[in-house]
């Protein structure tokens, strides 16, 4: 077996990035390269001719049966015969083996010698020999045994052909192994002056390239065997001097470098060339002075070549590689002028570190598991791949054991949320019990709340929350409550929606909940074709009549709208004049989120239609602005209706009639599974004849949007009119559009003089809500307005606020109690 000098190793700095790769060490590129281990393909082994299949030639399958065996008695000339592997990209072989055929005992074929042809390209081919020019290979003496031969000189080769040697008498049948690694120089032959000879102190020592593959040209400098520092020794035994080196003598190259052409198998990147030097300077031998390396990727050498002067070392004689960066220089063929840096110059290798980028590009790619990277710089490579696969595998597990943790922990802080709310809220009950008493003996609201309405899409609807951020302490109600003036009160203005960071707002575990937002998908699914577009230049502006979230609402004159409709609109016609119509306009510099929601909200709209929901008429979207054209509803919205008129004007039976005609629109809303969110008496429009029409599809739109759901943040919502479960748990179902109606109807019998809960904070209330999820009796409820018969009150409104949203009434029943209490 074939000898490496024991140079001192190099410490390689293996950059990641960088595919910079040592020259092939032969004690390691010893890998089987695939016969027996299956990854060299059936289809690449051939052979001239056969009486036994060739894809058999693998080693010992178990049985001893299936070789190759050539057939010899048909072709005679034992030479012509070869058994042939393509494996598909130049490899370093460094190790053959061979066994023969004995199909457990009924067969005793095997090859006693055998010689190796070889070919990089598959069209020029040259039979191996070893170092003193033998080409027969001893082989096997038994059918059984692996007989393993070093290659010695290794050989670089695509294709390798095994030519038993043998006489006609013999049969003979082989199996093969191929061993070696990858060639990653990709040097398919270089080009150099032939090797001199010196006599030093009368001894010759020849330094020619012995072995040399001629035709096809690669040889000592390839061979992955380094010369010794002293040149006149070889570590092969009993090889002539300065066997290890090829050298040349200043004398006979008058420009003062030798030249060598070094060819690829395809354009590379090249990143640098190592050249092993021997640097006896004592005998007149040096390294070189200076490299000057020309590039041809097509036929032509590019004019600026790059050069490399090694710093001299008249110190140290010992033999190393001097690396020559080549600049990343792209090429296929690389011409290099070693210029003379003394009497000789000795070299005994040669390698080539390219970029793998175009390694990649090789002209045989093979997904090979052979494809394996000789010496230890691959096994350190390997190694901090691991590494780096280990730290991603660690941040991975780390990531996911925090998302375990998170989930464990909302998991707890909803447990926790119990005794959280107890603890914080049964002291601040206490005294809001005591104060309460005082309080809702008081009209009027002094929620001196600094909250306003804020379109729930805009940035700040969302944000990081904890558990209720603020519970403060229970404040010092210092000033409170308006006057309500004996015969006509003033509205509350408070805003209605609150700005609040809200417990965890989480998926329900309710799976009913979900059905009914897959029902409202449905419902808002596609486009209405019944929704046409209106002739804007039919509509024509009377007066604003208010401004929402999108934009201002009109009262307008639409000319041929009955026409246009092609119905009778129960309408007290009057074909003379135009109808009356409200158009909603999206606001001109509405963001397309707000676009998007208004859209929206047309189409949950379009597809409603009941005696006590709002009717869209038509639309103008096809140009900008947007408009959505409703029916005209004379008295403007219930609740301004409601506290702007003299308490006198409505009788209780005229209260419970509106609220009856909020209940069966809504009825019929729950005839759709839909969830309108937002029910009060401000998204309900008051027509003629105290006919009530509920409207504003704001919130049922964001239930489309999906982000109502889950809302893990500061969110604008109608806090009074909102469920403990929809606050908490941000479940919203038709139970708690049935809460809201509770509220509702208590605003009706209270006609909206004061907000509900007007003495507490927006706070408190959340703070209350978490007495409902506890249900220890400290939850207030709102009162009973003085209209309200008992009956009503205990029956209907408190059943509506009932902590078990399955134990309140449907709005069929509640409809069917108004009716009833009506009479
Ligand atoms: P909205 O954008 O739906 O919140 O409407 C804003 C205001 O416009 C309401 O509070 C009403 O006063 C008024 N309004 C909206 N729609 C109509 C309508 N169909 N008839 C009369 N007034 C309306």
């Amino acid at each position: 077996v074939m000898k490496v000098p024991r140079t001192p190793r190099h410490v390689f700095l293996i950059l990641l990035a960088s595919s910079v790769r040592a020259q092939v060490n032969p004690e390691m590129c010893r890998y089987p390269l695939g016969m027996a281990g299956g990854q060299i393909q059936d289809e690449d082994i051939s052979a001239s001719s056969q009486w036994s299949d060739s894809t058999a030639a693998r080693f010992d399958n178990g049985d001893g049966d299936g070789a190759w065996c050539p057939d010899i008695m048909s072709e005679p000339g034992a030479l012509k015969e070869y058994l042939q592997v393509d494996l598909r990209s130049l490899h370093f072989i460094t190790l053959v083996g061979t066994q023969g055929r004995h199909a457990d005992g009924m067969g005793n074929e095997f090859a006693q010698r055998y010689r190796i042809k070889y070919s990089r390209d598959g069209s020029n081919w040259v039979g191996w020999h070893d170092r003193r020019g033998g080409q027969v290979i001893e082989g096997n003496s038994n059918a059984y045994d692996v007989v393993l031969k070093d290659l010695e000189p290794p050989i670089i080769a695509r294709f390798v052909r095994f030519m038993p040697v043998t006489d006609h008498s013999m049969i003979v049948c082989m199996r093969v192994e191929l061993y070696g690694c990858e060639w990653l120089d990709g040097l398919m032959s270089y080009n150099i002056p032939d090797g001199h000879q010196m006599i030093h102190r009368g001894l010759d020592v020849y330094f020619n390239d012995s072995v040399y593959d001629g035709a096809i040209g690669l040889g000592q400098l390839t061979d992955g065997t380094w010369g010794l520092d002293d040149f006149l020794h070889s570590h092969i035994y009993s090889m002539w001097p300065g066997y290890d080196y090829v050298g040349w003598n200043n004398k006979s190259f008058p420009k003062g470098y030798v030249e060598m052409i070094f060819e690829f198998d395809h354009v590379r990147n090249f990143t640098s060339m190592k050249v092993h030097c021997n640097n006896m300077f004592s005998r007149g031998v040096s390294m070189f002075r200076q490299a000057s390396c020309f590039f041809r990727s097509g036929s032509e050498w590019e004019a600026d070549p790059v050069t490399f002067r090694p710093t001299s070392d008249r110190a140290s004689q010992i033999a190393r590689f001097v690396t020559v960066p080549l600049g990343d220089r792209t090429a296929s063929a690389i011409k290099c002028r070693f210029h003379f840096a003394d009497l000789w110059m000795l070299f005994s290798e040669v390698a080539f570190q390219s970029g793998s980028a175009v390694y990649n590009t090789s002209l045989t790619p093979r997904d090979d598991p052979t494809h394996k990277v000789d010496d230890s710089n691959t096994r350190i490579l390997i190694g901090c791949l691991v590494a780096i696969i280990a730290i991603l595998m660690t941040i991975i597990v780390i990531i996911l054991w925090r998302q375990v943790w998170q989930k464990m922990l909302e998991k707890a802080s909803r447990r926790m949320l119990d005794d959280e709310l107890t603890a914080r809220l049964a002291v601040q009950t206490q005294a809001f019990a005591s104060h309460h008493s005082s309080l809702s003996s008081d009209a009027g609201s002094t929620s001196n709340s600094t909250y306003e309405r804020i379109f729930p899409l805009c940035a700040d609807y969302q944000e990081p929350s904890r558990l209720i951020r603020k519970l403060p302490e229970f404040t010092q109600f210092t000033e409170h409550l308006g006057r309500i003036k004996a015969q006509c009160h003033q509205c509350y203005g408070a805003p209605h929606y609150a700005e609040a960071d809200i417990i965890s707002l989480q998926e329900t575990s309710d799976s009913n909940t979900y059905s009914i937002a897959a029902v409202h998908m449905n419902l808002f699914a596609g486009t209405d074709s019944s929704m046409r577009e209106f002739p804007r230049d039919k509509l024509t502006f009377k007066e604003k009549l208010g401004e929402g979230q999108f934009g201002e609402v009109h009262l307008c004159e639409a000319e041929g709208m009955l026409d246009f409709l092609e119905e009778d609109l129960s309408v007290e016609r009057n074909d003379e004049l135009p109808l009356l119509v409200a158009v909603k306009t999206l606001r001109e510099d509405a963001n397309k989120n707000a676009r998007n929601d208004f859209l929206k909200e047309i189409r949950i709209m379009s597809r409603l239609r009941d005696p006590n929901i709002v009717r869209l008429l038509a639309v103008c979207v096809d140009t900008d602005p947007l408009c959505m054209i409703t029916e005209y509803m004379e008295n403007g919205d219930l609740n301004q209706f409601l506290c702007s008129f003299c308490p006198l004007l409505f009788s209780y039976s005229k209260l419970i009639g509106m609220a009856a005609q909020i209940a069966s629109g809504m009825r019929y809303l729950s005839f759709l599974n839909f969830v309108h969110r937002d029910l009060a008496t401000r998204n309900c429009l008051v027509g003629k004849n105290y006919t009530i029409k509920i409207a504003d599809f704001g919130m049922s739109r964001n239930l489309y949007r999906g982000d109502y759901y889950r809302i893990q943040g500061r969110a604008v919502l109608p806090i009074r009119w909102m469920s403990w479960e929809s606050i908490l748990l941000g479940k919203f179902t038709m139970a708690s559009d049935v809460w809201a109606f509770g509220v509702t109807l208590w605003e009706i019998l209270t006609l909206c003089e004061e907000q509900p809960y007007s003495q507490l904070s927006d706070e408190q209330v959340i703070e209350n809500t978490g007495e409902f999820f506890r249900d220890q009796g400290k939850q207030v409820y709102l009162p009973r307005p003085h209209r309200c018969p008992e009956r009503v009150y205990n029956d209907l409104m408190l059943s509506c606020w009932r902590r078990n949203a399955k134990q309140r009434p449907s709005f069929q029943e509640i409809h069917a109690q108004l009716v009833e209490s009506m009479a």
